[in-house]
């Protein structure tokens, strides 16, 4: 363990070259993924933007107070529409963590809309989506229990939980997790046990920039390979760079420089399983080009439509522009669905889904060209 500890010290912290490092990472991503950089074409439906929690950094959160509600069914099933119209494979459904715990206005919200729950309007909304359009929901809801991922397994294919950090110093006063009531990491790593049990996909990852000491980070790193080479249900481990937001309480928190990015990226591909997807968000930094030969597989979802609700300043890079960029790193940009090619198997996906997905793939398991 020691070992492991020593080796990402040296790899992130040490005197190898960042161009080095990130040659030997993206050689193991060209053996593991062949010149594919995917991204996932998506629509944001933000299904409620209230939450029980309240991190230092969120400007999704919205409290019933300051207009945080629902979205009624009609709406999510527009975005959803739409979406399936442009050739979107995912329909995301962006949610804080059950709002009705802590907020009577949202039970109150909830119980007009005929639920008694926002994980059972969840499904329900998914179950509606699934009806009508070849777009797939896929969510990240927060803390989910067995029952609640066999639940969103028969109308998803695969979900989402961010650790964001293993640091447990993160709780205290003035902290990004301070007073959160469902970052703990243990409850978050419970998830992920419980959508192994289920054989649910998840995606997971890391917020760079919540912890302050290179102890922290380290750790982060060693911690999410472990996690990625002991839970068979992960698909794809995001690399997050956190980005400070005007009227949060980390405004003037320090962000992660490129290269010592890159040299995350690079560490992490090295150590993980090859199939573990990587994923950089392809708005969250200013030159994407930077990242493309570092390790990484995937940008994630770019949508032709929404905003990015999480991280609304940044918008959405020229697909065109993108793909050039991709060819000229000697790759090509390819969408993928929210499951990855490997996860396309019974064992993950519930029969109806299954079939769902082997109508839209081609043998690589991406979708096919002429769905559009
Ligand atoms: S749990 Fe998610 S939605 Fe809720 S406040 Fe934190 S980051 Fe925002």
């Amino acid at each position: 363990m020691i070992n492991i500890t020593k080796n990402i010290n040296d790899f992130i912290f040490g005197d190898i070259p960042t161009s080095e490092l990130i040659e030997e990472s993206h050689q193991k991503k060209i053996e593991h993924f062949g010149k594919p950089i995917t991204y996932s074409p998506k629509v944001f439906i933000p299904l409620t933007t209230m939450c029980r929690d309240k991190c230092a950094y969120c400007t999704f959160v919205k409290s019933p107070n300051d207009g945080g509600e629902y979205l009624s069914i009609n709406d999510v099933l527009s975005i959803a529409k739409a979406g399936d119209a442009v050739g979107c494979y995912e329909a995301l459904f962006t949610l804080g963590d059950k709002p009705e715990i802590k907020w009577k206005a949202a039970k109150d919200q909830l119980n007009d809309l005929g639920y008694e729950s926002t994980h059972q309007y969840l499904i329900n909304c998914m179950k509606e989506v699934n009806k009508t359009y070849n777009i797939l929901p896929h969510a990240n809801p927060g803390l989910m229990s067995k029952q609640e991922i066999t639940d969103l397994k028969l109308h998803s294919p695969s979900g989402g939980i961010m650790i964001e950090s293993f640091s447990k110093d993160i709780y205290s006063k003035g902290k990004p997790h301070y007073k959160t009531t469902t970052k703990y990491v243990d409850l978050r790593l419970e998830t992920l046990n419980n959508a192994l049990e289920v054989k649910y996909p998840m995606t997971t990852g890391l917020l760079l920039g919540l912890t302050e000491t290179k102890d922290e980070l380290i750790n982060d790193i060693e911690q999410i390979i472990n996690l990625s080479k002991n839970n068979p249900a992960i698909q794809e481990i995001i690399l997050q760079n956190f980005r400070a937001k005007l009227n949060t309480l980390m405004r003037n928190n320090a962000e992660v420089t490129n290269d010592l990015y890159l040299r995350i990226i690079a560490t992490t591909r090295i150590f993980v399983p090859g199939h573990i997807s990587i994923q950089v968000p392809p708005n969250l930094s200013p030159d994407i080009t930077l990242f493309l030969k570092s390790g990484i597989n995937d940008l994630g979802g770019i949508s032709p439509l929404t905003i990015d609700w999480v991280n609304p300043d940044h918008l959405w890079p020229d697909l065109e522009k993108l793909n050039t960029e991709v060819i000229n790193s000697n790759q090509i940009l390819k969408k993928r669905l929210p499951v990855y090619p490997r996860f396309i198997e019974k064992e993950w996906l519930n029969e109806a889904m299954f079939e769902k997905i082997n109508n839209i793939i081609d043998t690589d398991g991406y979708p096919r060209e002429n769905n559009e």
